[in-house]
């Protein structure tokens, strides 16, 4: 498996270039590394990071998504059981596209949490898929179960002692997303085709009505990023960047 591809890769970006250099000195990998990508209801990872994830897979990287719900209340007049059913085997479809494994963490759609025990057993699932780089929600956003799995994964992220690399994407910006500022792109150019694909795995959702926005996103950040189509991520590898302050431009 080709494991020599810089994962995380920068163009040129409206955000000043100094901001970004202590971010982005992630190594060349010399093995396959474990991706894991976390996400509040099936089709956000996909939405999020899809094309990412299809180059990481592309690269030889092992991926892995975590689902914190199974998007029990997203098909209006459904019971929440039939859903959760429907939900799962588009989420199981949309991984294989991906070239992913699948996980669910088994909170509740609408009602999730991010007290000490849930903390406590998210933490317990994610390190036991042994991290490299964890992908998951920007924690400014409208929907609650987004702010949760943003809060969940940086819990774990403190509690394993910083172990690994912590990237936030972002879903809908403008809608959902708020207050995003990335410091990091992914050129997906090759791979956003195969990530729409995964996108419209999740049939009981309409992808028609919310995959224009990230298609608008893709050529937006492409733009940003001096290519056709991007993902845009904030990344953190450790909890008080001091290279980063003052905040001076
Ligand atoms: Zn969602």
């Amino acid at each position: 498996m080709a494991t020599t591809t810089t994962p995380l890769s920068v163009a040129a970006s409206p955000v000043p270039q100094h901001r970004l250099q202590s971010l982005l000195d992630i190594d060349v990998p010399t093995r396959s590394l474990n991706i894991v990508c976390v996400g509040a209801h099936p089709d956000d990872p996909e939405s999020g990071c899809g094309g990412t994830l299809a180059k990481f897979a592309d690269d030889g990287h092992k991926i892995q998504i975590v689902y914190l719900t199974r998007g029990e209340a997203g098909i209006r007049g459904e019971l929440w059981d039939s859903t959760a059913q429907t939900r799962t085997s588009e989420a199981l479809a949309a991984c294989e596209l991906l070239h992913g494994s699948t996980h669910f963490a088994n909170q509740i759609d609408g009602q999730t949490r991010a007290d000490h025990d849930a903390c406590r057993q998210f933490t317990e699932l994610l390190l036991s898929l042994n991290p490299d780089i964890v992908f998951t929600h920007w924690p400014f956003d409208t929907h609650a179960d987004h702010r949760t799995a943003a809060q969940l994964t940086y819990q774990a992220w403190q509690w394993s002692g910083e172990a690994f690399v912590l990237a936030y994407y972002e879903v809908m910006t403008g809608v959902q997303t708020h207050h995003f500022q990335p410091n990091c792109f992914m050129d997906i150019s090759s791979t956003w085709r195969q990530k729409r694909s995964a996108v419209y795995a999740h049939n009981s959702q309409n992808p028609d009505r919310f995959y224009p926005y990230h298609e608008a996103m893709e050529q937006q950040r492409g733009a940003e990023a001096s290519c056709a189509r991007a993902e845009a991520f904030f990344v953190i590898r450790e909890k008080s960047p001091k290279p980063l302050l003052p905040f001076t431009i």
